[in-house]
This record gives C-alpha cells, sequence and structure tokens, in this order.
C-alpha cells in the first residue's frame, strides 16, 4: 500500500518509523511518502492561511497550495487514483469497519487540516478526479489533522497482510468485522496465574478450548453492555444463541 501525507507539520509523523508499522516500512509493505504542504507556497512567508470570507476568528487554509500539492501527488490524467481521506471532526466517524475498506485500498493520500480546516473547495474540487472520505476521528477538536492522521493509518496498516505477526489476533479484537462487529472485547491475562494475591479466572487456565471461547463472548457481552450500551442496542437479537442471553 501507498500513502502519502501533506500537512504543514511533517516532523509529526516520526512514529511511523516505530514499532510494527516501522518495520512494514522497512519491509516495503507499506510506502509512506510524508509531504510539506510550504513546498507549493510561492511567498516569502509560505503563507497557507488567510482570513474567513464571511468573518468570524481563526484562519482557513488557502485553496491554492492545496490544489498543487494535490497535483503533483496526483497528476490529473494518471489512469491510478488514490482515495484521499481528509480528516475533520465535521466527517463521517472513523470506524474499524472503515479501516478495513481503506486497508484494501492500493493508495491513500491524507490530507492534514490546521487552524479552522481547509478552504471547502478543495475538497470539491478534488471529487471530481478522485474518491474522497471526510472523516471524524471522535467528537471532540484536536488542534490540527495530523494526530487524526496518525490514528487512521495505525489503525489501518496493521490490517494489512504481514504487518502483525499474529494475523488471527485482528479477528478477536474489538469492533472486527463478524461475531465481533458490534462487541468490544473482554479481559486479558497473561502469566503469573496469580498476582498481588488476584487469580487469572480458572477456565483459561483450563485448557478447554469451548469453556474459554464461551467465557470469552460472556465477558465481551458484560463489558459492551456496561461501557457502550449504544453498540449492545446494535446486537441483532437473531445472532444471539441460549447462552447469550443468559448473560
Ligand atoms: N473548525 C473546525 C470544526 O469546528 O469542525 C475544527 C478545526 S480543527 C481546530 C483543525 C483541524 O484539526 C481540522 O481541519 C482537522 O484536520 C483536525 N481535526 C480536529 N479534530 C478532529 C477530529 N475529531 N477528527 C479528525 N480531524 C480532526
Amino acid at each position: 500500500m501507498r500513502i502519502d501525507i501533506v500537512s504543514i507539520f511533517p516532523e509529526y509523523f516520526a512514529p511511523l518509523d516505530v514499532s510494527l508499522l516501522g518495520k512494514a516500512r522497512r519491509r516495503g509493505v507499506v510506502d509512506v511518502r510524508v509531504h510539506d504542504l510550504r513546498d507549493w507556497t510561492h511567498d516569502r512567508h509560505r503563507t497557507v492561511d488567510d482570513t474567513p470570507y464571511g468573518g468570524g476568528p481563526g484562519m482557513v487554509m488557502k485553496p491554492e497550495p492545496w490544489g498543487e500539492a494535490l497535483d503533483a501527488i496526483v497528476p490529473p490524467g494518471t489512469p491510478a487514483v488514490p482515495r484521499l481521506v481528509v480528516p475533520t471532526p465535521s466527517g463521517r466517524p472513523f470506524t474499524q469497519a472503515q479501516a478495513v475498506a481503506f486497508a484494501a485500498e492500493p493508495w491513500l493520500v491524507f490530507a492534514c487540516g490546521r487552524y479552522e480546516g481547509i478552504d471547502s473547495r478543495v475538497v470539491e474540487e478534488a471529487r471530481q478526479r478522485m474518491p474522497v472520505d471526510e472523516v471524524g476521528i471522535g467528537d471532540y477538536v484536536l488542534a490540527g489533522g495530523e494526530v487524526a492522521v496518525l490514528v487512521i493509518v495505525e489503525a489501518v496498516s496493521r490490517l494489512l497482510p504481514g504487518v502483525l505477526g499474529n494475523a488471527d489476533s485482528v479477528t478477536d479484537d474489538s469492533f472486527a468485522p463478524g461475531a465481533m462487529e458490534t462487541l468490544v472485547e473482554g479481559p486479558v491475562y497473561t502469566k503469573p496465574p496469580v498476582w498481588r494475591d488476584r487469580a487469572v479466572p480458572e477456565v483459561l487456565l483450563s485448557g478447554d478450548h469451548g469453556a474459554i471461547a464461551r467465557w470469552r463472548r460472556d465477558q465481551a457481552l458484560r463489558r459492551t453492555v456496561v461501557h457502550r450500551p449504544e453498540l449492545a442496542a446494535k446486537i441483532d437479537p437473531d445472532t444471539l444463541d441460549a447462552d447469550d442471553r443468559r448473560v
């Protein structure tokens, strides 16, 4: 997968060299290219923002550098087009299902906004030649899109074949498509079996895989009801068996 990121703070993306994603980059599984938006400005101050039309506080990112950046990364008329991802609190909520969909794309371009966001004509114009997703990572406002892009890139890249050591772990995760889609994962434990007088639940030491699977599902159901009641409300009753109903 190729990933291009445009930002006025390219240094924000140093963490992409660390851990699993760093390894995946070195192995060529993911090709990440970080660009400085100011490289597409032409004035002495490398200006990327201006005052908002209609008045109001804050500044808005100018369309010209963004237009030039996107033209340089995706030259008009080239047959292969990426999916453009624009993080914004006003976008559709980013979910695991969307991470799965993004992971199936060969090429993603991310546009990191700052200030009050990017002049809306940039997205409008980009939509004429590539699919565009405006996505929010939560109901709160960050200072810029960089952290949101780090979140999305990490969620997507760990789903790529060869990035995680054990591919099975993603299918058991909270929100994973399939049995976990409307569930969060229950508690997890490792050695020692007793720590500060607290014992690991006995069933996990039993070697009874059926009982362990049942216990994990019970815990996931309970935790979802307690921590994410709105998600629990989405569980299709037809997917519940008699033991689920007992929980
Ligand atoms: N005025 C905008 C609003 O109220 O919707 C907020 C702009 S915010 C200060 C600046 C930039 O941070 C946005 O353009 C976006 O790139 C990023 N950002 C902030 N919160 C975000 C969120 N929850 N999800 C995704 N991106 C976010």
